[in-house]
Protein backbone atom coordinates (compact mmCIF):
# COMPACT_ATOMS: atom_id res chain seq x y z
CA UNK A 1 0.00 0.00 0.00
CA UNK A 2 2.57 2.33 0.74
CA UNK A 3 4.17 2.44 -2.89
CA UNK A 4 1.40 4.16 -4.01
CA UNK A 5 0.86 6.39 -1.18
CA UNK A 6 4.65 7.95 -1.29
CA UNK A 7 4.04 8.24 -5.08
CA UNK A 8 0.99 10.55 -4.39
CA UNK A 9 3.40 12.35 -2.02
CA UNK A 10 6.05 11.94 -4.69
CA UNK A 11 3.55 14.31 -6.79
CA UNK A 12 2.99 16.59 -4.28
CA UNK A 13 7.01 17.17 -3.54
CA UNK A 14 7.87 17.63 -6.79
CA UNK A 15 5.06 20.28 -7.44
CA UNK A 16 7.33 22.45 -5.29
CA UNK A 17 10.04 24.50 -6.66
CA UNK A 18 11.86 22.26 -7.97
CA UNK A 19 15.19 22.43 -5.96
CA UNK A 20 16.80 19.70 -5.15
CA UNK A 21 20.12 20.73 -6.16
CA UNK A 22 22.66 22.42 -3.38
CA UNK A 23 26.01 23.07 -2.49
CA UNK A 24 27.32 21.44 0.83
CA UNK A 25 25.87 24.85 2.32
CA UNK A 26 22.38 24.51 0.60
CA UNK A 27 19.87 22.12 2.21
CA UNK A 28 18.24 20.66 -0.42
CA UNK A 29 14.09 20.92 -0.44
CA UNK A 30 13.74 16.88 -1.15
CA UNK A 31 16.14 14.31 -2.44
CA UNK A 32 15.48 11.69 -4.72
CA UNK A 33 15.31 8.16 -3.52
CA UNK A 34 16.32 6.17 -6.63
CA UNK A 35 16.08 2.15 -6.61
CA UNK A 36 15.24 -0.67 -8.79
CA UNK A 37 11.58 -0.16 -8.16
CA UNK A 38 11.61 3.09 -9.41
CA UNK A 39 12.40 6.80 -7.80
CA UNK A 40 10.41 9.11 -5.12
CA UNK A 41 10.90 12.09 -3.91
CA UNK A 42 11.35 12.41 -0.03
CA UNK A 43 10.99 16.36 1.62
CA UNK A 44 13.71 17.31 3.81
CA UNK A 45 12.87 18.99 7.01
CA UNK A 46 15.40 21.78 8.75
CA UNK A 47 12.80 22.47 11.85
CA UNK A 48 16.10 21.58 14.27
CA UNK A 49 18.41 23.47 11.79
CA UNK A 50 19.95 20.36 10.20
CA UNK A 51 18.18 18.71 6.97
CA UNK A 52 16.48 15.40 8.26
CA UNK A 53 14.48 13.32 6.72
CA UNK A 54 10.94 11.70 8.30
CA UNK A 55 11.41 7.39 8.37
CA UNK A 56 7.78 6.85 7.66
CA UNK A 57 8.66 8.01 4.02
CA UNK A 58 11.84 6.47 3.66
CA UNK A 59 10.74 2.70 5.32
CA UNK A 60 8.76 1.77 2.52
CA UNK A 61 11.36 2.57 -0.34
CA UNK A 62 14.91 1.12 1.41
CA UNK A 63 15.75 -2.15 3.67
CA UNK A 64 15.12 -0.16 6.90
CA UNK A 65 13.19 -0.98 10.19
CA UNK A 66 13.28 1.47 13.14
CA UNK A 67 12.36 1.20 17.17
CA UNK A 68 12.42 3.69 19.76
CA UNK A 69 14.00 2.37 23.12
CA UNK A 70 15.60 4.04 26.38
CA UNK A 71 15.87 7.64 24.41
CA UNK A 72 17.70 5.49 21.39
CA UNK A 73 16.44 5.15 17.85
CA UNK A 74 17.77 2.33 16.13
CA UNK A 75 17.50 2.16 12.67
CA UNK A 76 18.16 -0.87 11.09
CA UNK A 77 19.46 -0.72 7.35
CA UNK A 78 20.23 -3.58 5.78
CA UNK A 79 19.95 -5.78 8.87
CA UNK A 80 22.87 -3.38 10.20
CA UNK A 81 21.80 -1.27 13.24
CA UNK A 82 22.19 2.71 13.76
CA UNK A 83 21.88 3.87 17.03
CA UNK A 84 20.27 7.55 17.36
CA UNK A 85 21.29 9.09 20.59
CA UNK A 86 17.81 10.76 20.61
CA UNK A 87 18.06 15.16 20.74
CA UNK A 88 21.47 14.69 20.90
CA UNK A 89 24.47 14.84 17.44
CA UNK A 90 25.77 11.45 18.24
CA UNK A 91 25.07 8.21 16.09
CA UNK A 92 26.36 4.63 17.23
CA UNK A 93 27.37 1.94 14.22
CA UNK A 94 29.69 -1.16 14.07
CA UNK A 95 31.29 -0.56 17.17
CA UNK A 96 31.90 3.29 16.60
CA UNK A 97 30.68 6.14 18.25
CA UNK A 98 30.36 9.55 15.30
CA UNK A 99 29.80 12.98 15.80
CA UNK A 100 26.90 13.78 13.75
CA UNK A 101 26.37 17.51 12.53
CA UNK A 102 23.06 17.27 14.02
CA UNK A 103 21.25 14.49 15.73
CA UNK A 104 17.89 12.14 15.08
CA UNK A 105 14.94 13.45 17.02
CA UNK A 106 11.18 12.91 17.28
CA UNK A 107 8.73 15.62 16.36
CA UNK A 108 4.38 15.22 15.79
CA UNK A 109 4.93 11.44 16.61
CA UNK A 110 7.39 10.81 13.76
CA UNK A 111 11.07 10.18 13.98
CA UNK A 112 13.38 12.10 11.74
CA UNK A 113 16.86 10.83 10.77
CA UNK A 114 19.78 13.31 9.51
CA UNK A 115 20.33 13.43 6.31
CA UNK A 116 24.09 13.26 6.64
CA UNK A 117 23.58 9.86 7.72
CA UNK A 118 21.93 8.78 4.59
CA UNK A 119 23.74 10.50 2.48
CA UNK A 120 27.93 10.30 4.14
CA UNK A 121 27.94 7.22 6.50
CA UNK A 122 25.61 4.46 4.22
CA UNK A 123 27.39 4.80 1.31
CA UNK A 124 30.75 4.43 3.37
CA UNK A 125 29.32 1.54 5.07
CA UNK A 126 27.50 -0.05 2.15
CA UNK A 127 30.04 0.85 -0.24
CA UNK A 128 28.99 -1.20 -3.30
CA UNK A 129 25.34 -1.10 -2.54
CA UNK A 130 24.77 2.51 -2.55
CA UNK A 131 25.53 6.35 -3.40
CA UNK A 132 24.27 9.69 -2.94
CA UNK A 133 25.30 12.32 -4.65
CA UNK A 134 24.75 16.31 -3.33
CA UNK A 135 24.55 18.20 -6.46
CA UNK A 136 21.46 16.16 -7.76
CA UNK A 137 20.57 15.68 -3.79
CA UNK A 138 19.94 12.00 -5.25
CA UNK A 139 20.52 8.53 -2.98
CA UNK A 140 20.66 5.30 -5.50
CA UNK A 141 21.37 1.96 -5.52
CA UNK A 142 24.64 1.25 -6.87
CA UNK A 143 24.44 -0.17 -10.20
CA UNK A 144 21.15 0.27 -11.15
CA UNK A 145 19.41 -0.69 -14.14
CA UNK A 146 18.15 2.10 -16.08
CA UNK A 147 16.00 3.43 -13.78
CA UNK A 148 12.18 4.33 -15.49
CA UNK A 149 10.95 7.42 -13.60
CA UNK A 150 7.61 6.59 -12.06
CA UNK A 151 5.88 9.99 -12.08
CA UNK A 152 3.00 8.98 -13.30
CA UNK A 153 -0.60 9.27 -11.63
CA UNK A 154 -1.58 6.87 -9.12
CA UNK A 155 -4.35 5.33 -11.36
CA UNK A 156 -1.67 4.70 -13.69
CA UNK A 157 0.86 2.72 -11.82
CA UNK A 158 -2.30 0.50 -9.78
CA UNK A 159 -2.31 -2.76 -9.90
CA UNK A 160 -4.48 -5.81 -9.40
CA UNK A 161 -2.53 -6.45 -5.89
CA UNK A 162 -3.11 -3.10 -4.19
CA UNK A 163 -6.05 -2.00 -2.43
CA UNK A 164 -8.21 0.51 -3.63
CA UNK A 165 -8.12 4.09 -1.95
CA UNK A 166 -11.62 3.71 -0.07
CA UNK A 167 -10.22 0.63 1.68
CA UNK A 168 -7.93 2.24 2.44
CA UNK A 169 -9.11 5.08 4.50
CA UNK A 170 -11.45 2.14 6.12
CA UNK A 171 -8.45 0.58 7.66
CA UNK A 172 -6.62 3.39 9.33
CA UNK A 173 -7.79 6.61 8.29
CA UNK A 174 -5.37 7.52 5.09
CA UNK A 175 -6.43 8.42 1.81
CA UNK A 176 -4.13 8.59 -0.65
CA UNK A 177 -6.01 11.34 -2.78
CA UNK A 178 -5.68 14.83 -1.48
CA UNK A 179 -8.70 17.56 -1.90
CA UNK A 180 -9.24 20.82 -0.29
CA UNK A 181 -11.97 23.08 -0.42
CA UNK A 182 -10.89 27.08 -1.06
CA UNK A 183 -13.48 29.78 0.00
CA UNK A 184 -13.06 32.94 -1.47
CA UNK A 185 -14.92 35.09 0.91
CA UNK A 186 -17.60 37.12 0.17
CA UNK A 187 -19.51 37.25 -3.11
CA UNK A 188 -22.62 38.49 -5.08
CA UNK A 189 -24.25 41.60 -3.07
CA UNK A 190 -21.77 40.74 -0.29
CA UNK A 191 -18.84 42.70 -1.48
CA UNK A 192 -17.07 42.36 1.54
CA UNK A 193 -15.17 45.26 2.82
CA UNK A 194 -15.19 48.11 0.50
CA UNK A 195 -11.42 47.96 0.38
CA UNK A 196 -10.44 52.36 0.87
CA UNK A 197 -7.23 51.44 -0.80
CA UNK A 198 -7.81 48.75 -3.61
CA UNK A 199 -8.12 50.50 -6.58
CA UNK A 200 -11.61 51.81 -7.75
CA UNK A 201 -14.48 49.30 -8.76
CA UNK A 202 -12.52 46.51 -6.75
CA UNK A 203 -13.83 45.03 -3.28
CA UNK A 204 -12.73 42.51 -1.09
CA UNK A 205 -15.12 39.89 -3.00
CA UNK A 206 -12.93 40.70 -5.94
CA UNK A 207 -9.28 40.09 -4.48
CA UNK A 208 -10.77 36.75 -1.91
CA UNK A 209 -11.79 35.28 -5.75
CA UNK A 210 -8.26 36.24 -7.79
CA UNK A 211 -6.39 34.78 -4.74
CA UNK A 212 -8.61 31.85 -4.56
CA UNK A 213 -8.54 30.80 -8.12
CA UNK A 214 -4.52 31.23 -8.47
CA UNK A 215 -4.37 28.41 -4.90
CA UNK A 216 -6.51 26.48 -6.82
CA UNK A 217 -3.82 26.42 -9.92
CA UNK A 218 -1.29 26.46 -6.99
CA UNK A 219 -2.14 23.05 -5.37
CA UNK A 220 -3.28 21.22 -8.32
CA UNK A 221 0.07 21.41 -9.46
CA UNK A 222 1.08 19.75 -6.81
CA UNK A 223 -1.65 16.88 -6.90
CA UNK A 224 -3.89 18.23 -4.55
CA UNK A 225 -7.23 18.24 -5.77
CA UNK A 226 -10.00 21.48 -5.07
CA UNK A 227 -13.63 22.46 -4.67
CA UNK A 228 -14.15 26.17 -4.77
CA UNK A 229 -17.10 27.08 -3.09
CA UNK A 230 -17.07 29.71 -5.77
CA UNK A 231 -15.94 30.47 -8.78
CA UNK A 232 -18.15 33.74 -10.23
CA UNK A 233 -19.28 37.00 -8.46
CA UNK A 234 -22.03 34.98 -6.60
CA UNK A 235 -23.38 34.40 -2.53
CA UNK A 236 -23.01 31.62 -0.91
CA UNK A 237 -24.82 31.36 2.80
CA UNK A 238 -21.83 30.89 5.16
CA UNK A 239 -22.93 27.90 6.81
CA UNK A 240 -22.85 26.37 3.18
CA UNK A 241 -19.20 27.19 2.54
CA UNK A 242 -17.43 24.59 5.23
CA UNK A 243 -20.26 21.59 4.72
CA UNK A 244 -18.10 21.28 0.84
CA UNK A 245 -15.78 19.61 3.32
CA UNK A 246 -16.18 16.21 4.60
CA UNK A 247 -15.13 12.81 4.63
CA UNK A 248 -12.83 12.89 1.48
CA UNK A 249 -12.02 16.48 2.29
CA UNK A 250 -8.45 16.90 3.79
CA UNK A 251 -8.87 20.74 5.37
CA UNK A 252 -10.55 24.08 4.22
CA UNK A 253 -9.44 26.92 3.75
CA UNK A 254 -11.25 30.69 3.51
CA UNK A 255 -9.66 33.75 1.62
CA UNK A 256 -10.19 37.11 3.54
CA UNK A 257 -9.29 40.51 3.10
CA UNK A 258 -8.99 42.66 6.49
CA UNK A 259 -9.83 46.13 7.19
CA UNK A 260 -10.98 48.52 10.39
CA UNK A 261 -13.21 50.97 11.34
CA UNK A 262 -11.72 55.08 10.90
CA UNK A 263 -10.25 55.98 14.03
CA UNK A 264 -7.04 57.58 15.36
CA UNK A 265 -4.08 55.36 13.01
CA UNK A 266 -6.11 52.81 11.70
CA UNK A 267 -4.44 53.50 8.73
CA UNK A 268 -1.05 52.18 9.79
CA UNK A 269 -2.59 48.86 11.01
CA UNK A 270 -1.11 46.15 8.81
CA UNK A 271 -0.27 42.40 8.10
CA UNK A 272 -0.86 39.06 7.15
CA UNK A 273 -3.19 36.72 9.96
CA UNK A 274 -4.65 33.05 10.18
CA UNK A 275 -7.59 32.48 12.34
CA UNK A 276 -8.51 28.65 13.11
CA UNK A 277 -11.46 27.33 15.25
CA UNK A 278 -10.98 27.85 19.24
CA UNK A 279 -11.97 28.10 22.64
CA UNK A 280 -10.41 31.33 24.01
CA UNK A 281 -10.15 34.76 21.60
CA UNK A 282 -8.52 38.20 21.60
CA UNK A 283 -10.73 41.60 21.42
CA UNK A 284 -9.37 41.72 17.86
CA UNK A 285 -10.27 37.81 16.65
CA UNK A 286 -13.69 38.91 18.01
CA UNK A 287 -14.13 42.19 15.84
CA UNK A 288 -12.44 40.22 12.46
CA UNK A 289 -15.07 37.45 13.22
CA UNK A 290 -17.99 40.28 13.44
CA UNK A 291 -16.70 41.95 10.76
CA UNK A 292 -17.08 38.48 8.24
CA UNK A 293 -19.88 37.37 10.12
CA UNK A 294 -21.58 40.58 8.52
CA UNK A 295 -21.84 38.10 5.27
CA UNK A 296 -25.14 36.58 7.07
CA UNK A 297 -27.06 39.83 6.58
CA UNK A 298 -27.51 38.94 2.98
CA UNK A 299 -28.54 35.45 4.00
CA UNK A 300 -32.45 34.58 4.47
CA UNK A 301 -33.19 33.32 7.76
CA UNK A 302 -30.75 35.66 9.22
CA UNK A 303 -30.37 35.97 13.33
CA UNK A 304 -28.26 38.09 14.45
CA UNK A 305 -28.27 36.88 17.98
CA UNK A 306 -27.20 33.89 16.70
CA UNK A 307 -23.77 34.71 15.16
CA UNK A 308 -22.42 36.24 18.90
CA UNK A 309 -22.53 33.41 20.54
CA UNK A 310 -18.75 31.30 20.99
CA UNK A 311 -18.81 27.94 19.82
CA UNK A 312 -19.60 25.67 22.78
CA UNK A 313 -16.62 22.76 22.46
CA UNK A 314 -16.69 19.82 24.47
CA UNK A 315 -13.30 18.90 24.91
CA UNK A 316 -13.55 15.85 26.23
CA UNK A 317 -14.73 14.58 22.90
CA UNK A 318 -11.20 13.60 21.01
CA UNK A 319 -12.47 13.44 17.61
CA UNK A 320 -13.13 17.59 18.24
CA UNK A 321 -9.51 17.65 20.18
CA UNK A 322 -7.65 16.01 17.11
CA UNK A 323 -9.46 18.66 14.78
CA UNK A 324 -8.88 21.54 16.88
CA UNK A 325 -5.10 20.57 17.04
CA UNK A 326 -5.01 19.79 13.25
CA UNK A 327 -6.72 23.30 12.26
CA UNK A 328 -4.03 25.12 14.93
CA UNK A 329 -1.11 23.36 12.71
CA UNK A 330 -2.39 23.64 9.69
CA UNK A 331 -3.21 27.40 10.81
CA UNK A 332 0.60 27.50 12.20
CA UNK A 333 2.37 26.27 8.92
CA UNK A 334 0.07 28.54 6.34
CA UNK A 335 0.80 31.88 8.54
CA UNK A 336 4.27 31.28 8.71
CA UNK A 337 4.49 30.79 5.20
CA UNK A 338 2.43 33.89 4.46
CA UNK A 339 4.06 36.10 6.40
CA UNK A 340 7.43 35.39 4.76
CA UNK A 341 6.24 36.76 1.45
CA UNK A 342 3.93 39.54 2.69
CA UNK A 343 4.97 43.28 2.87
CA UNK A 344 3.55 43.99 6.40
CA UNK A 345 3.66 42.49 9.82
CA UNK A 346 3.39 38.83 11.19
CA UNK A 347 0.23 39.27 13.47
CA UNK A 348 0.68 35.53 14.01
CA UNK A 349 -1.81 32.40 13.91
CA UNK A 350 -4.79 32.83 16.83
CA UNK A 351 -7.58 30.94 17.82
CA UNK A 352 -11.17 32.15 16.77
CA UNK A 353 -14.48 30.49 18.56
CA UNK A 354 -17.33 33.39 16.27
CA UNK A 355 -16.37 32.28 12.80
CA UNK A 356 -19.62 31.37 11.41
CA UNK A 357 -18.00 30.37 8.58
CA UNK A 358 -15.26 27.86 10.24
CA UNK A 359 -17.89 26.67 12.54
CA UNK A 360 -20.02 24.32 10.70
CA UNK A 361 -16.41 22.51 9.91
CA UNK A 362 -15.78 18.94 10.70
CA UNK A 363 -12.25 18.87 9.41
CA UNK A 364 -9.18 21.20 10.16
CA UNK A 365 -10.41 24.62 8.81
CA UNK A 366 -8.46 28.07 9.03
CA UNK A 367 -9.27 31.53 8.19
CA UNK A 368 -6.88 33.68 6.17
CA UNK A 369 -6.55 37.28 6.51
CA UNK A 370 -4.61 38.26 3.79
CA UNK A 371 -3.99 41.84 4.68
CA UNK A 372 -5.73 45.07 5.35
CA UNK A 373 -7.51 47.33 2.23
CA UNK A 374 -7.09 50.02 5.09
CA UNK A 375 -3.30 50.14 5.16
CA UNK A 376 -2.03 51.55 1.71
CA UNK A 377 0.70 49.06 1.21
CA UNK A 378 -1.28 45.92 2.12
CA UNK A 379 -4.39 47.01 0.26
CA UNK A 380 -1.78 47.91 -3.44
CA UNK A 381 0.10 43.83 -2.32
CA UNK A 382 -3.71 42.42 -2.59
CA UNK A 383 -4.83 43.76 -5.38
CA UNK A 384 -1.73 43.45 -7.57
CA UNK A 385 -1.38 40.23 -9.58
CA UNK A 386 2.20 39.32 -8.42
CA UNK A 387 0.96 40.04 -4.63
CA UNK A 388 -1.46 37.53 -5.10
CA UNK A 389 0.59 34.89 -6.59
CA UNK A 390 3.00 35.44 -4.09
CA UNK A 391 0.00 34.81 -1.44
CA UNK A 392 -1.28 32.09 -3.52
CA UNK A 393 2.09 30.71 -3.28
CA UNK A 394 2.77 30.53 -0.02
CA UNK A 395 -0.80 29.22 1.54
CA UNK A 396 -0.31 26.72 -0.74
CA UNK A 397 3.21 26.12 0.40
CA UNK A 398 1.88 26.02 4.01
CA UNK A 399 -1.08 23.45 3.35
CA UNK A 400 1.25 20.91 1.23
CA UNK A 401 3.22 20.87 4.11
CA UNK A 402 0.52 20.68 6.55
CA UNK A 403 -0.73 17.16 4.08
CA UNK A 404 3.03 15.58 4.09
CA UNK A 405 3.24 15.89 7.60
CA UNK A 406 0.21 14.88 8.76
CA UNK A 407 0.53 12.24 5.84
CA UNK A 408 4.15 11.24 7.91
CA UNK A 409 2.38 11.04 11.34
CA UNK A 410 -0.85 8.92 10.08
CA UNK A 411 2.02 6.43 8.28
CA UNK A 412 3.81 5.87 11.00
CA UNK A 413 0.31 5.44 13.52
CA UNK A 414 -0.50 2.92 10.91
CA UNK A 415 2.30 0.76 11.10
CA UNK A 416 2.14 -2.16 13.46
ZN1 LIG B 1 -14.00 38.97 4.53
Amino acid sequence: MTAITLLALGVLVAGRSAAPAGSAASIPRAIVIATARGESVVPVYADEGHPALPTPLLIPLLPMTQRIEHGWAVVGFAGQPFRFLLGAPVLEYAGNVVPLAGGAYVARDTLFVPLQWLAEHIPRLFREGYRYDPLAARFEEARLAPVVTRRATPSATRTSTVRPPSELARRNGFRMRHAVVVDAGHGGPDDGNPGRYLPRGVKEKHVTLAVAKLLQDELKRRGVSVVMTRTTDTLIDLRDRARLCSEECDLFVSIHVNSLLPRRGYQNVNGFETYFLGQSATAEARRVAAMENEAMRYETGYDPGEIDDPVDFIFRDLQVNEFLRESALLADLVQTHGAAVHPGSDRGAAQNPYFVVLREATRPAILVETGFATNRRDGQFVASSSGQQKLAKAISDGIVEYLLRYEAKVLLEARP
